[in-house]
């Protein structure tokens, strides 16, 4: 089942666009199985589940976070993360920062962006992203590596809304790369498409796709 799951995925991918898995409320076994069929990139939104999946498996897996982050639970996931999506604010930032240097690393983040027209999502707007670069703080932070930039399209069948969205995440990627990182060749991710828009992301020019519920099929939460 996944591992024909995986390999539709697969197929309708670039190979430069990076798949992560998107595991979270799936058990281990699930994982298992999608790292048998060679997935090594997944990504989950809670920090405790990813801590307990990241003790419990193989540890050449790459592990990506991608929720809403809260700052007294970084610390689970500083020594292992690879890359965070969900950075919305200076404070978060310099949480991760702190965690980051108590553990001797950098870690990659990502900044979300709000994109969608729904009340519900996290993240910037581009006044907010603009303040945040150019601080003084910002600055200072020597433990943290922004490497792009995501978004999360608004919930809807409407292909052309979703389209647009994307298209206004690939502008504001543009803009803070002229802006604030035109001399840093790592700012180059752009997060954005799930299961059920990351063709129409890959074509508005995604450069990594979080796909959920078409591995590992629907979510239950109980
Ligand atoms: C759950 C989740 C996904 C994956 O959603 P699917 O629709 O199951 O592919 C992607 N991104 C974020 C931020 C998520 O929380």
């Amino acid at each position: 089942m996944i591992a024909e799951n995986l390999k539709k995925v697969r197929e309708s991918i670039p190979e430069d666009v990076c798949l992560i898995a998107v595991s979270k409320t799936k058990p281990i076994a699930l994982l298992t199985e999608a790292y048998t069929q060679g997935q090594r990139v997944f990504g989950e939104n809670k920090a405790q589940e990813m801590r307990d999946k990241h003790a419990a498996l193989p540890k050449d897996i790459i592990w990506h976070f991608i929720g809403h982050l809260q700052t007294n639970k970084i610390k689970y996931i500083a020594p292992f993360v690879h890359l965070i999506h969900s950075i919305d604010s200076l404070s978060l930032l310099q949480a991760v920062n702190k965690e980051a240097l108590k553990n001797g690393r950098v870690i990659d983040c990502l900044l979300q962006f709000y994109i969608a027209a729904e009340e519900t999502k996290f993240g910037l707007d581009r006044e907010e992203a603009a303040e945040l670069l150019s601080s003084k703080e910002y600055k200072e932070l020597q433990n943290v590596r922004i490497v792009g930039v995501m978004g999360m399209a608004t919930y809807t069948e409407k292909k052309e809304q979703i389209r647009q969205e994307f298209k206004n995440l690939y502008t504001i990627f543009i803009e803070c790369k002229k802006m604030y990182f035109e001399n840093v060749p790592e700012f180059k991710e752009i997060s954005m498409g799930m299961s059920d828009d990351y063709s129409i992301a890959i074509e508005e020019g995604s450069t990594m796709v979080r796909v959920g519920s078409a591995i590992f099929g629907e979510r239950v939460y109980s």
